[in-house]
């Protein structure tokens, strides 16, 4: 066996970072020696983030301070790049619904042409967060409705600053 750390990223535009992204970091911080968290910047997608990828990993390292192995980084290249640089055997995903089920088996396929070492892991939501998303989370807090339980304090606070603005 290799002595080598196993180390894991976590891919995600995390605008902002909610519970149901921290419980899937979490559980694979326990399956993983390091887990990477990539936040996407901005510039390769279309839709403008509401944070900064600087904001959005002070969010990801204060919600995941607790965790000694995991830790926040952007990226603006191919994902199997990023692994690739980072040392990487795993790219770690959480799974939602079936439609999550449609476009992470495309993603996979396209990053084994790309990667074929590289291993796509899907972990389940958790029950609770089985409805959660950023976006949706942006459209409850935009009209006002609570998202205590979804978002960690420390953004909740900023996340209805920036939807004010
Ligand atoms: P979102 O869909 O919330 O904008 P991201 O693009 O930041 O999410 O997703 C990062 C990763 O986290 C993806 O693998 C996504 O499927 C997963 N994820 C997002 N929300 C949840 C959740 N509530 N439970 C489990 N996995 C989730």
């Amino acid at each position: 066996m290799s002595t080598e750390p196993r180390i894991a990223v976590c891919p995600g535009s995390y605008d902002p970072i909610t519970n149901g992204h921290i419980d899937i970091i979490t559980r694979a911080s326990k399956l993983f020696d390091e887990v990477i968290v990539a936040v996407v910047n901005a510039s390769v997608r279309k839709s403008k983030a509401l944070f900064t990828a600087e904001r959005r990993i002070d969010f990801i390292e204060e919600a995941t301070a607790h965790l000694d192995n995991v830790r926040a980084e952007p990226f603006d290249v191919l994902l199997v790049d990023f692994a690739h640089q980072k040392g990487a055997v795993a790219i770690v995903k959480g799974l939602r619904a079936i439609s999550d089920f449609e476009y992470e088996t495309e993603m996979t396929q396209l990053n084994r042409h790309l990667a074929s070492d590289l291993e796509s892991v899907f972990i389940m939501a958790s029950p609770q967060y089985s409805f959660l998303s950023s976006s949706g989370v942006k459209e409850l807090a935009i009209f006002g409705g609570d998202v205590s339980e979804l978002v960690p304090k420390h953004v909740e606070g900023p996340l209805k600053e920036a939807l004010a603005r």
